[in-house]
C-alpha cells in the first residue's frame, strides 16, 4: 500500500490520537473519526499515571482470592452491579479461567514487552509534537497503613526486582519527607523512584489533537455504525453516510465488540467502570502518584487538581454512575490525606470506561482476512502507559515494517 494512502482512525482517545499521529508520521493520510470530541472516553479522567511496574494480568490466583472480601466491603474497590451478573458471567469465566499460571506467565511476558517500550514511545512522540513538558519524572509511592503488612511490601520489592523495576522500602521520616501531607499512621511504602507521569491526560489528548490537525488530519464527528471490509478498501458506515478507505484502524477502547462482530470477529471485551473525583487547587497536597496498596486506589496531582481514581465494576456500558461510589473515594482519600476532609475545594466527579481483555492484554492485530483492517484497542488499566507504543506497533503492521515488540500475543483471534 502506498504511503499516501488514506486511513481512517476510529476512536478520538489516548490510543486513536496516538495511531493518527504516528501515521501521519509515516506518511498517511489520515481521517479521525469520533461521535463525539476526542479524548472524553476513558482517556479524559484516569490517574495520568505511566504505570510501568504494573506487569501481572488482572486475573490471578492472588486476584481472585482476595476478591470476596473485596466485593463484601461497602467501599471496597471491585463491584458487580446485580443488573450486570447475568451479562458478565461469561466474561467472568474466562477471567478466572486466564488465571492459570501458564496464563499469567504469558500475560506477564507480553506485558512487560509493551510496558519496557512505553516511556521511550511516548518521550519520541512528545518530542515530536513538541509537547515534552508533558511527562514529569515524578516518581510513584505504594503506601500500607498496617505494620503487619510489612513482608508483603518486602515480598513485592524483591518480585519486581527480578524485572529490573527499582523500589526503595520507606517509612517513618523518609515517608514524611517524600510525603508530608499524608496520614502519620501510615506504615511503610515503596518509592519506585523511576516512575512518571503525565501532567494532565485530557489536555495531553488535546495536545495530540491540534498537532494532528495541524499536519493536515481530517477529524469527522460522527458515530461508526459499522465497518465493510473488502480486499481492496475499508467502507466506514457513519451515521450520514459510507466512505470508504484504503484502510482503517478500530481504536474504539471498551465500545469496540459490536464493531467487531459486524467483520466476524467475537472479541470478548468489557468494561470495567473506573471513578475519579478531581479536588481543585489541591493539586499541591502531593507531590507525585500515591496509590494505596490495601485500599488499591491512587490519587495524582494534576494541573487540574488532586485527583483520587479506582474502582473496578463490572457493570458494562449502559448503567448510570452509582453514587456511593464517590462516596467511597471521599473516604479512602480523607483517610490518606486528613487535610482533605476541611476543605471545601471544588470536587468533579467522573466514571469511564476501561476497555478490558480477560487476559489483560490488549489487541493489537491485522482482522485475519482482511489486512487492511486493523485494531489497537483494549488496554484495561494501563491505556495511557501503552498508547504511544501501541500506536508504533499498530503502524508497523499496517506499513509491513519490522515491528519493535512481537506483536503475536496481541492477536485478535487468540480467544
Ligand atoms: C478511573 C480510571 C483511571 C485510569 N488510570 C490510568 C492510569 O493512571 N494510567 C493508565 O495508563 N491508564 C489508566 N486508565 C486506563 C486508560 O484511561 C484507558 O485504558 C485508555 O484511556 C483507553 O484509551 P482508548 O483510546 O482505547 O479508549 P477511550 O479513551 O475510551 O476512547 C475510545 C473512543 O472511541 C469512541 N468511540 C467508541 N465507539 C465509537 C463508534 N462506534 N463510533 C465513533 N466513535 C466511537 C469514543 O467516543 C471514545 O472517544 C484509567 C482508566 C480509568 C477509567
Amino acid at each position: 500500500m502506498s504511503r499516501s494512502a488514506s486511513l481512517a482512525v476510529i476512536g478520538a482517545g489516548v490510543v486513536g490520537l496516538c495511531t493518527a499521529l504516528q501515521a501521519q508520521r509515516q506518511g498517511y493520510e489520515v481521517t479521525l473519526i469520533d461521535r463525539d470530541e476526542p479524548g472524553l472516553g476513558a482517556s479524559f479522567g484516569n490517574a495520568s499515571y505511566l504505570a510501568t511496574e504494573l506487569i501481572d494480568p488482572l486475573s490471578t490466583c492472588k486476584t481472585l482470592r482476595a476478591a470476596p472480601r473485596m466485593l463484601l466491603d461497602p467501599n471496597g474497590p471491585l463491584a458487580l452491579p446485580l443488573g450486570y451478573l447475568h451479562r458478565i458471567l461469561p466474561w467472568l469465566m474466562r477471567f478466572i479461567a486466564a488465571a492459570r499460571p501458564k496464563c499469567v506467565a504469558q500475560a506477564r511476558e507480553a506485558l512487560l514487552q509493551l510496558n519496557r517500550a512505553a516511556l521511550p514511545a511516548w518521550q519520541r512522540c512528545l518530542d515530536d509534537i513538541g509537547a515534552a513538558e508533558q511527562m514529569v519524572a515524578s516518581g510513584y509511592l505504594l503506601v500500607w497503613e498496617s505494620a503487619g503488612r510489612l513482608e508483603d511490601a518486602k515480598t513485592h520489592a524483591a518480585y519486581l526486582q527480578q524485572w529490573g523495576i527499582r523500589t526503595e522500602l520507606v517509612s517513618g521520616a523518609r515517608l514524611a519527607e517524600l510525603e508530608p501531607e499524608l496520614a502519620p499512621r501510615l506504615s511503610h511504602a515503596l518509592y519506585f523512584p523511576d516512575a512518571c507521569q503525565m501532567r494532565e491526560p485530557y489536555r495531553l489528548c488535546l495536545q495530540l489533537f491540534a498537532v494532528f490537525k495541524q499536519r493536515g488530519g481530517c477529524f469527522v464527528k460522527q458515530g461508526v455504525r459499522s465497518i465493510r471490509p473488502d480486499e481492496r478498501s475499508i467502507g466506514v458506515v457513519m451515521v450520514e453516510g459510507v466512505r470508504d478507505f484504503d484502510s482503517a484502524i478500530i481504536c474504539t477502547g471498551a465500545w469496540s465488540r459490536q464493531l467487531l462482530k459486524d467483520v466476524g470477529l467475537d472479541v470478548p471485551i468489557e468494561a470495567e467502570r473506573g471513578y475519579h473525583l478531581t479536588v481543585e487547587g489541591k493539586a499541591s497536597l502531593i507531590k507525585r502518584p500515591i496509590g494505596s496498596a490495601e485500599r488499591r486506589f491512587v490519587m495524582s496531582p494534576l494541573k487540574s487538581g488532586l485527583r483520587a481514581v479506582g474502582m473496578t465494576e463490572l457493570g458494562g456500558l449502559k448503567l448510570k454512575p452509582f453514587k456511593r461510589r464517590f462516596a467511597a473515594l471521599r473516604h479512602h482519600a480523607y483517610a490518606l490525606l486528613p487535610s482533605l476532609r476541611r476543605d471545601t475545594a471544588r470536587v468533579d466527579e467522573w466514571m469511564g470506561h476501561r476497555p478490558t481483555l480477560p487476559d489483560s492484554l490488549p489487541v493489537i492485530d491485522h482482522h485475519p482476512r482482511y489486512s487492511r483492517l486493523l485494531f489497537a484497542f483494549g488496554h484495561q488499566h494501563l491505556g495511557l502507559t501503552q498508547a504511544a507504543i501501541s500506536a508504533e506497533l499498530v503502524i508497523d503492521l499496517l506499513s509491513g515494517a519490522p515491528p519493535s515488540i512481537d506483536p503475536a500475543p496481541f492477536r485478535v483471534d487468540r480467544f
